[in-house]
């Protein structure tokens, strides 16, 4: 009989552990499902750049279904309720499935809810972090490229996700600039990074100093150990300082629990996240395991104002590896391999880019991180969307340490 493996999600983690699976498993009988709520992938670290208009959403999406099935990996369109990890059954919104292997690639939701006023549907607060909310910060944009005023831009308390911030910062400031608005708009950059460049890994070779010199340059005015406690129409309040002024207002909430993955018995920590080994299987629950953003992983330091720990698409690519390396090692009655996590990333900066590759991931490290500005990451990182767009549809791997 054939080996069941069921994977919950169809982004970064799904897809990628997905690929490797029927590539590892080769000959060997796995029947591989997949379950994912968006009928769609979409790269994700594009959104920034729907955000500024120079990209579509369409452009940066693809169809599963067709992708999925050329692989022979059934997709099933639907959204899991709950899992049973002791009787290795998931409940969907149509159906129950038994699985073998269970790989949990269901991402966050964002808890917007963490700072007052943060929208769209309930404040004037906008942010990046999916689709939707991503076209409603879009149509702000142009409002503000109408009718320019103060902007602020940045991260709330217990955030993990700072990068796109920076980068929106970056971009706001390239975009205002070619069309000779920006004088008309001050920029104030709210972190809660005790210093930039901390980014939730606890910081790493001079990026730190690079990003100083980066938004002092561009006249960006900027605040760390900020904590947002709420927007209003025309300002963004910070614990501690006065209302900043702000006719658009951009923050990246922290990331909470996916309902379906803390509500079912067993699986999660109190805060909704997956706890996992080093090859990724989950501690007690038999042939489960998490990758990417639904893993349970703790801060890298302790921070006045709350910073967690970054889970990159980069980093859920490898964690989606080793899972899916591991459960076809165990189909053949093995262990895989287990690996530490590095980090690379290209921060868009507008007119530049700027290179880090993190190794590993948490400090102390034993190697020295690799940090660069330049025009050629920028080319990099529009290059790298376009192949991996590609390449995912097409069911190939690009190497993980290419871009990002
Ligand atoms: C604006 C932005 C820019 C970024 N830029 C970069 C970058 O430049 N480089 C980088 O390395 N990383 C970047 N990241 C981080 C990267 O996008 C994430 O690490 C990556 O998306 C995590 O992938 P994932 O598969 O774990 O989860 P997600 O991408 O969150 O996907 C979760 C999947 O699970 C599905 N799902 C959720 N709940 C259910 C349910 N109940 N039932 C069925 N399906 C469900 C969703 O439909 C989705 O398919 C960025 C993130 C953001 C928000």
């Amino acid at each position: 009989m054939a080996v069941r493996v069921l994977i919950l999600g169809g982004s970064f983690g799904g897809l990628a552990a997905a690929r490797e699976l029927r590539r590892a498993a080769g000959p060997d009988r796995v029947e591989i499902t997949l379950i994912a709520r968006d009928p769609r992938f979409t790269f994700i670290p594009s959104l920034p750049w729907v955000a500024l208009g120079s990209r579509t959403l369409a452009q940066i999406s693809f169809d599963l279904s067709e992708t999925l099935r050329a692989q022979r990996i059934t997709f099933a369109h639907e959204t899991v309720l709950g899992i049973d990890g002791d009787h290795q059954v998931v409940s969907t919104d149509r159906a129950q499935y038994d699985y073998d292997f269970l790989v949990v690639a269901t991402g966050h939701r964002s808890a917007n809810e963490a700072v007052a006023g943060l929208g769209p549907g309930d404040g004037p607060g906008h942010s990046p972090m999916s689709p939707p909310e991503t076209e409603e910060l879009a149509a702000a944009v142009q409002g503000l490229l109408e009718s320019p005023g103060p902007v602020v831009v940045g991260a709330a308390p217990g955030a993990s996700c700072i990068g796109p911030a920076y980068e929106l910062a970056f971009g706001l400031d390239h975009l205002l600039r070619s069309r000779r608005q920006r004088h008309l708009v001050p920029i104030t950059f709210l972190t809660p990074e005790p210093f930039l460049g901390h980014l939730g890994m606890g910081g790493a070779g001079k990026i730190r100093q690079l990003l100083e010199g980066a938004l002092e340059e561009r006249d960006i005015a900027y605040r760390t150990s900020a904590a947002v406690t709420r927007i209003s129409a025309g300002a963004v309040e910070v614990e501690g300082a006065g209302p900043i002024p702000s006719v658009l207002s951009i923050v990246i909430p922290p990331l909470a629990e996916v309902s379906a993955v803390a509500g079912s018995p067993g699986l999660a920590n109190p805060k909704g996240f997956v706890p996992v080994d080093s090859r990724y299987r989950h501690p007690r629950l038999d042939g489960v395991y998490a990758v990417g953003v639904a893993v349970a992983m703790a801060p890298a330091d302790e921070t006045e104002v709350p910073v967690n720990f970054p889970k990159t698409g980069h980093m859920t690519e490898q964690m989606a590896v080793i899972a899916a390396r591991d459960i076809v090692a165990r189909v053949r009655g093995r262990d895989g391999e287990p690996a530490e996590l590095s980090a690379r990333c290209v921060m868009d900066m507008g007119d530049r880019g700027l290179y880090m590759s993190v190794d590993p991931v948490r400090p102390p490290r034993n190697r020295i991180p690799a940090v660069s500005e330049g025009r050629r990451w920028r080319l990099v990182k529009l290059g790298f969307e376009r192949a991996y767009l590609w390449s995912a549809r097409h069911g190939h791997r690009l190497p993980t340490a290419l871009g990002w």
